[in-house]
């Protein structure tokens, strides 16, 4: 496999995450909002569990957002993940390969 199509593979792979994700925050906040003043029949109530259950799920996906925006944001600015070379270097006349004639 080419670099070119593990490039496609990623990012497929990584648009399906996002409308999974997009998908199950749009069929929480529906549901949330739809049977948030519905009549309620008291205690174990399916559709109050069921409104719960979409708000934490909102909740958790809000959160799992921020996170990965602010580790983007850090990894990006700092560039540590993505360089190959070394943070600190030390500058040489052996490391800059220079000839040394008398
Ligand atoms: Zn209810």
């Amino acid at each position: 496999m080419s670099k070119g199509d593990n490039r496609i593979v990623r990012r497929v792979s990584v648009l399906t995450i996002v409308a999974c994700f997009v998908l199950i925050m749009a069929f929480s906040a529906y549901i949330s909002g739809h049977e948030h003043f519905h009549e309620c029949t008291g205690d174990d109530c399916p559709i109050c569990e069921l409104v719960s259950i979409c708000e934490n799920t909102v909740r958790a996906i809000g959160t799992a957002v921020i996170m990965i925006a602010v580790f983007s944001f850090i990894a990006k600015t700092t560039n540590i993940i993505q360089s190959d070379e070394p943070v600190f270097t030390v500058k040489s006349l052996i490391s800059d390969k220079v000839r040394l004639n008398d």
